[in-house]
C-alpha cells in the first residue's frame, strides 16, 4: 500500500507528491490528465520568479521534477470511489483498486462554458476565463464579461481598472451579484451592463471582434463590437464522484482545515477542488505542500 496516494495531476497534486516523496515515504499519483488546467493555458505571467512561461512548458518541467523522485505516476486513470477499510481503498475506472494510508484529493475544477459558436475557436485568442491571469493582455481594449453574478461583477471591477471599457452581459433581468459590488460597478464611468442578454455567438477573424446576443425583451438580435470576452458563469469543482465521502460546501468544493485535512481524518485535499477562495497555480501549489505536510504529520501520529 501507499503511505500517500494523490488523486489529481495538476499543480496541486504534483506539489503534494513531491513534498510527500521528500519524506521518504511511499507515494503514488493518479492523474486522468497530467497537468490539469495548466495544459490549457497559453501565457502565464504570474508564476513568481518566472516572468513568462506557457502551460505545456511549465507542465513538462513539473513532470521532470516529479520524475526525480520515487513517485509511482499513474496517468490516464480516473478515481471513482473511496472506501475506508483498514486502509483507504480507491477504486479506478479500469477496475483496479489502490490502497493507501492517506489520500490527497487534488482533482481541480473546470470553468463552465457558455457553449456558443466562437467560444472554443477563440479560446486564448480573446476568449478568457481567468481575470487575475489574463486581464493585463486586454489593456486599452473593449471587453465583455459574460455573467452578472459575483464572479462576473468582481471580474468587471477588476478589468475596469485595466482595460478601456467593459460591457457586462447578463441573461436575467437583473444582476445577481452582491449589492455592494453592484454599487461599485455603477460608480465606474467605463462599464455598462446589458440585461436580458442571451449570448448567441462570439465573432472574430484571427481574434475576437464582437459578441452577438438576443435581447430577450424584444427578441431582437444585436451585436457589440469588442476585442475580448471573459466568460464568468462559474467554476465547477471536479468532486461529484466523491458524493458524501467528505464534506463539501453548497457549490461542491471540499471543505478543508488549515492543514488541508477534510472532514475525514487521513483524507486531505488541495487546490481548485477545495473551498480555498482564490484559484491560481501558485496558490494550489502552496496548498499541495500544506496537504502533503498535513498527511505526513497524520502518519506520524497514527
Ligand atoms: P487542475 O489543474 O484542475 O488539475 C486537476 C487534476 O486532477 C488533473 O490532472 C485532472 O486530470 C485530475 N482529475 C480530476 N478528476 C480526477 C479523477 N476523478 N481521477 C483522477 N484524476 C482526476 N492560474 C494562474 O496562476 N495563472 C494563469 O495564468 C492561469 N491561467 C489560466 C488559464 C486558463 C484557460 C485556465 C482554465 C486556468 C488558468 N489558471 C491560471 C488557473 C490554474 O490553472 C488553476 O488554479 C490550477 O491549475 C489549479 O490546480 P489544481 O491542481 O488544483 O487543479
Amino acid at each position: 500500500p501507499f503511505d500517500v496516494l494523490v488523486i489529481g495531476g495538476g499543480p496541486a497534486g504534483a506539489s503534494s507528491a513531491i513534498y510527500a516523496a521528500r519524506k521518504g515515504i511511499r507515494v503514488g499519483i493518479i492523474a486522468d490528465r497530467f497537468g490539469g488546467q495548466v495544459m490549457d493555458t497559453l501565457g502565464i505571467e504570474n508564476f513568481i520568479g518566472t516572468k513568462y512561461t506557457e502551460g505545456p512548458k511549465l507542465i513538462s518541467e513539473i513532470e521532470q521534477h516529479v520524475n526525480e523522485y520515487n513517485i509511482d505516476v499513474m496517468k490516464g486513470l480516473r478515481a471513482h470511489n473511496i472506501e475506508k477499510k483498514d486502509l483507504f481503498e480507491v477504486q479506478l475506472d479500469n477496475g483496479a483498486v489502490l490502497k493507501s494510508k492517506t489520500i490527497i484529493l487534488a482533482t481541480g475544477a473546470r470553468w463552465r462554458d457558455i457553449g456558443v459558436p466562437g467560444e472554443k475557436e477563440y479560446k486564448n485568442k480573446g476568449v478568457a476565463y481567468c481575470t487575475h491571469c489574463d486581464a493585463p493582455l486586454f489593456e486599452g481594449k473593449h471587453v465583455a464579461v459574460v455573467g452578472g453574478g459575483n464572479s462576473g461583477i468582481e471580474s468587471a471591477l477588476d478589468l475596469a481598472g485595466i482595460v478601456k471599457h467593459v460591457t457586462v452581459f447578463e441573461f436575467m433581468s437583473e444582476l445577481k451579484a452582491d449589492a455592494v459590488l453592484q454599487e461599485r460597478l455603477r460608480s465606474l464611468p467605463n462599464v455598462d451592463v446589458i440585461l436580458n442578454a442571451q449570448t448567441t455567438e462570439i465573432t472574430g477573424d484571427e481574434t475576437v471582434k464582437g459578441i452577438s446576443y438576443i435581447d430577450r425583451t424584444t427578441n431582437e438580435e444585436k451585436h457589440v463590437e469588442l476585442q475580448g470576452a471573459f466568460i464568468q458563469i462559474g467554476l465547477a469543482p471536479n468532486t461529484e464522484w466523491l458524493g458524501d465521502t467528505v464534506e463539501r460546501n453548497q457549490i461542491g468544493e471540499i471543505v478543508i482545515d488549515k492543514k488541508g485535512q477534510t472532514s475525514v481524518p487521513g483524507i486531505f485535499a488541495a487546490g481548485d477542488c477545495t473551498d480555498t477562495p482564490y484559484k491560481q497555480i501558485i496558490v494550489s501549489m502552496g496548498a499541495g505542500a500544506t496537504a502533503a505536510l498535513g498527511a505526513f504529520d497524520y502518519l506520524l501520529r497514527n
